[in-house]
């Protein structure tokens, strides 16, 4: 449902720009309209994931949790929340709606440029997913204001590590480790502008999907379909992108929908003797990978999911073979998969009412 604005917000004068007075829809509107682009975009947003937000008089209007930017032009996808915003934000005074806040709410709510911006960048993530991220990122953004970002669970611990990165820097750019981007302007075409020149700098030549050798083996089994994505289907073929797969989750939501590893079996014929195994927890096992020939995904995984296999593969074919990765840690991964906020999220992601498919 859409946040209903009292009518004596709508027409307000906010602030004035070149081209002459903005009121509070145009600012909403141009927003809107570059959300919609950046996440039809899946080099910069895949499903549910980035997020957007504008801070104008004492409202930061910010994406809600579980909406699509790709949604932004078609639907109201954000929700007004009370500057100062808090950890646990809420929506501000005299507006209605039935949506929750993003959960990086806080991270926005943390700088003080009036538009934030972020993304899942494949290029910056596949920059971020390395232990030796900081030398590459020093020169291909040199005379760029920015702040490496250590990882943080999405949240108020993040809010703070950018909130000091902030502090020292005065950055307008956030590379976060084993997450993504974060750039930061006064209006929606500088962020626009912004985030184009930083993607372009960190833009890094993909490996061509690798098809599996002889006859195509790819068919579907009980409770999971294979997927037909030649980019996905190069994981399993990719030697280099095979060991990204299945070295560790990289980041959020690489675990929120593909849970902490894929199962990974030789043939076909393993898939449901291994799938029986009682040492596993079935319940966690999002995807499959068959070496050299396949990749499945359940049936039941969330919605939002093929986009995110599809992230993975694009990152894992940014990044050169020998690459010193750096996949989450156990607890982080854990403290991913038990989280409330998430699990809202995650709720949202199996609604069915989205007017149209993938962004
Ligand atoms: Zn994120």
């Amino acid at each position: 449902m859409a946040a209903k604005r009292p009518g004596r917000r709508t027409g307000a004068v906010t602030r004035r720009c070149g081209r002459g007075l903005m009121t509070v829809d145009d600012n909403l509107s141009a927003l809107n309209s570059s959300a919609a682009a950046w996440g039809r975009d899946p080099t910069l947003v895949q499903g549910a994931g980035g997020n957007v937000s504008i801070k104008l008089d004492d409202v930061m209007w910010i994406k809600a949790s579980g909406t699509w930017l790709a949604d932004a032009d078609m639907q109201d996808i954000l929700v007004p929340v009370a500057m100062p915003a808090s950890d646990v934000p809420r929506v501000k005074d005299g507006y209605a709606t039935a949506l929750r806040p993003s959960i990086e709410t806080s991270v926005h709510a943390a700088l003080p440029h009036r538009v934030v911006v972020h993304v899942h960048s494949v290029d910056a993530i596949a920059h971020a997913v390395r232990s030796d991220a900081e030398a590459e990122l020093s020169q291909r953004l040199s005379g760029l204001a920015w702040a490496f970002v250590r990882y943080c669970k999405p949240g108020p611990t993040l809010a703070a590590a950018v909130r000091d990165a902030h502090a020292a820097t005065s950055a307008d750019i956030f590379v976060l480790a084993n997450h993504g981007l974060i750039v930061a302007a006064d209006d929606v075409a500088q962020a626009d502008r912004l985030l184009r020149e930083v993607v372009s700098r960190l833009s890094i030549a993909p490996r061509l999907p690798l098809a599996p050798q002889g006859t195509p083996s790819a068919t579907s089994i009980a409770g999971f379909r294979a997927v037909p994505d030649p980019h996905v289907i190069s994981l399993a073929v990719d030697p280099t992108s095979l060991a990204i797969a299945t070295g560790g989750p990289l980041y959020p939501d690489h675990v929120v929908f593909l849970g902490p590893a894929p199962l990974v079996v030789d043939r076909y014929d393993e898939i449901n003797v291994a799938l029986a195994d009682t040492r596993r927890d079935r319940a966690s096992i999002r995807w499959i990978i068959v070496r050299g020939s396949a990749v499945l995904l359940a049936h039941d995984a969330l919605r939002g999911s093929d986009a995110i296999l599809r992230c993975l593969a694009d990152v894992a074919a940014r990044i050169p073979p020998g690459a010193p990765i750096a996949p989450l840690c156990a607890a982080d991964v854990d403290a991913l998969i038990d989280w409330d906020a998430e699990r809202y999220r995650q709720a949202m992601a199996t609604r069915s009412d989205r007017p149209h498919g993938a962004p």
